[in-house]
């Protein structure tokens, strides 16, 4: 049984989409949660609404991920806040999709310093917290993208990538402190980021359980990577994603 009571965890880009889902399910699972989102102030008050229905603290804060100043500040703030935190969900994330011979260098730049940046900012930002208390669940959020590379998003596909090998990289520094540090890969989830992807039936017949994901199905692998039942996984990228990149 999961059980994440007396946890704190901290959740970016927890407005929306996937962190919304992660904040609700770790609440449901007696974890307080620290938001932070970008600038959708109306959406993370509506999370925050929905967390705290389940008896747990919830408390939001602004912060762009892609700022290692902004990211410290806000870390501060947590701790002062909450007293401390045990978990980390690196979820922020951006899409800034075209063409390689067409992709301007804001949008390479803009993706990978919101997707890649953003979380090695936030790792090291909340490193140290860690450290001192000998224990620490660190989960990425990254992508079959970076996985499988996919046309359109050369930007993408790099920062999720790169995802990848923070969390190795993490995992190795960080391993010898009780802390472990995973990745969830997952495929097509239904959330503003893929509104406008095409859902046809031919579309789907290319996912083996021909449908696509929810924010939850993210959800239910960051529960059981941020509870104890995973303590000796660390490093690991988990796809949820239907069985797109077999
Ligand atoms: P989404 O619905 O577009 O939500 C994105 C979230 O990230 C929002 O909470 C947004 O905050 C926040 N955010 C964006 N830029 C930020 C910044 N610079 N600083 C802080 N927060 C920032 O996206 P999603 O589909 O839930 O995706 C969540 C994560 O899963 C992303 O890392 C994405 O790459 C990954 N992913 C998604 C899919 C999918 O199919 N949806 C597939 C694979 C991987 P505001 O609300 O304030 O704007």
């Amino acid at each position: 049984m999961t059980d994440l009571k007396g946890k704190t965890a901290i959740i970016t880009g927890g407005s929306r989409g996937i962190g919304a889902g992660i904040a609700e399910k770790f609440a449901a699972y007696g974890a307080n949660v620290a938001i932070i989102y970008n600038g959708n102030l109306e959406k993370a008050t509506e999370v925050k609404q929905k967390v705290e229905s389940f008896g747990t603290k919830c408390e939001i804060y602004k912060c762009n991920v892609a700022s290692s100043e902004e990211c410290k500040q806000t870390v501060k703030n947590i701790v002062a806040d909450f007293g401390g935190f045990e978990i980390l969900v690196n979820n922020a994330g951006i899409t800034k999709d075209n063409l390689l011979v067409m992709m301007e260098d804001e949008e390479f730049d803009a993706v990978i310093d919101t997707n890649l940046k953003g979380c090695f900012n936030m790792i090291k930002a909340c490193s140290r917290n860690f450290i001192k208390k000998k224990y620490g669940k660190i989960i990425n959020i990254s992508s079959v993208s970076g996985i499988m590379g996919l046309a359109g998003q050369a930007n993408y596909s790099a920062s999720k990538a790169g995802v990848i090998a923070l969390t190795k990289v993490t995992a190795r520094e960080l391993g010898g402190k009780n802390v472990c540090c995973n990745a969830i890969a997952p495929g097509f989830i239904t959330t503003d980021m893929t509104k406008d992807l095409d859902s046809s039936e031919e579309f789907l017949k290319s996912i083996p359980k021909a449908r696509l994901g929810t924010p939850e199905d993210v959800a239910n692998l960051a529960a059981f990577l941020a509870s104890s039942m995973s303590d000796y996984i660390t490093g690991e990228t988990v796809r949820v994603d239907g069985g797109l990149a077999i």
